[in-house]
């Protein structure tokens, strides 16, 4: 039984110590929240930030302007428009949907993961993903108290084909995640294998685009071939972190039940307006991406020509590499005020492996410099 004497939630009165604190919320909060560990963001202030995916090159300064000029007439007193008409229409313009597809706007991609769990959630029903894959979809299947099966990818990162339908089979999954291009690894999977997938699956196939900026390939032409099947976006790769805005494409008999789970002006005033503006400006963003994939190729050649560097091939904006020592490494390259990701001590098949956004052309020579530095220092 739990007593609060003084304590009403509120700080400032609050004379809890943080021991009886936290044995309150181990009372009160379920086990699967005390046992995760929260999704851990570094702090990248003064580092050359290749940690997170973002695209590194600035808006031209004539659209700056005009965004200034948006959101300086913003009105910011009212609520934002609850369904985003305008935005979604351009989303649906830019994405070329057919007929039939609608979007669902989510504050970044994660919430909208957030939100199908949600609404699969029967006692006992299963979340699975390809792993190592995009750690949120363990994440938020834990925090909805869902199940989770991983099924392992083989050892060049591709799909298990066989052990994923086998898998299928026995778990009979409501919910399965495949991000395309894959996050960490940076590869594609087979499009075929993914076909396979959806054709066996009977619960919701979510093909997860965040990367498709930077790949040759998307699953929206089949939208509306497979009646199981959406597709999940995200324009923070694009150039748009700070928006927070993903969406999720398909058929509005999906979208529609959705919506009921969407929390009420998700989208505020300034990131639809920001993202209409932006998305007016479609082509300045998908040069910037074209850019990225030129720079990816150049690093990508950088990285295989250094000893003792293993890097493997990505059609994401960044690239995946093992090295020995990668956790001397990853410090060394800290030191040197370059931020990237490390994955020491997390899924076993990315032993030693470590991630790097594909930065501006400037930032990927000096990340290059600090790790020749580092590498040699280990040695
Ligand atoms: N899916 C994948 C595969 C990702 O890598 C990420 C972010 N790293 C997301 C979704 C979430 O993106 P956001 O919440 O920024 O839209």
């Amino acid at each position: 039984m739990v007593s609060f004497t003084r304590c009403h939630f509120d700080a400032s009165i609050c004379f809890m110590s943080s021991n009886s604190a936290f044995s309150i919320a181990s009372t009160l909060f379920r086990k699967e929240v005390l046992e995760l560990h929260a999704y851990h963001v570094q702090d990248s202030s003064g580092y050359i930030k290749l940690d997170a995916m973002e695209n590194p090159h600035p808006l031209p300064p004539e659209l700056r302007a005009e965004i200034a000029e948006t959101v300086a007439t913003a009105a910011i007193n009212r609520y934002p428009d609850p369904v985003a008409t305008t935005l979604k229409k351009k989303i649906r313009d830019v994405s070329g949907l057919q007929a039939g597809m609608d979007v669902l706007l989510g504050n970044g991609s994660d919430e909208l993961i957030q939100l199908l769990a949600m609404a699969v959630n029967k006692p006992g029903a299963t979340l699975m993903s390809a792993e190592p894959s995009f750690v949120m979809y363990r994440m938020i299947s834990t925090f909805a108290g869902m199940r989770y099966v991983g099924v392992p990818l083989k050892k060049d990162f591709s799909l298990d084909l066989p052990a994923t339908l086998l898998a299928i089979k026995r778990e009979k999954p409501a919910l399965v995640f495949l991000a395309y291009p894959n996050n960490p690894t940076g590869n594609l999977f087979s499009s075929d294998d993914i076909i396979k997938i959806i054709e066996a699956a009977k619960g919701l196939v979510v093909v997860d685009e965040a990367y498709y900026a930077f790949a040759q390939d998307s699953f929206i032409p089949y939208l509306t071939h497979y009646p199981n099947l959406l597709v999940m976006r995200t324009f923070s790769k694009l150039g748009m972190a700070g928006l927070r805005l993903g969406f999720l494409a398909g058929s509005t008999l999906w979208l529609d039940q959705l919506e009921k789970l969407r929390l009420p002006y998700n989208v505020g005033v300034l990131p639809q307006l920001v993202a209409e503006k932006l998305l007016d400006h479609h082509d300045v963003l998908l040069r910037q991406a074209k850019q990225i994939k030129l720079d990816r190729a150049s690093l990508y050649r950088l990285l295989s020509e250094m000893p003792g560097v293993y890097v493997y091939p990505s059609e994401a904006n960044f690239l995946l590499f093992k090295v020995a020592g990668a956790s001397e490494i990853y410090t060394g390259l800290k030191q040197r005020g370059v931020l990237i990701k490390s994955f020491v001590g997390g899924h076993p098949m990315l032993k030693d492996c470590l991630r790097v956004t594909v930065g501006s052309h400037e930032e990927n020579e000096k990340f290059i410099a600090a790790l020749r530095e580092t590498i040699i220092q280990f040695a």
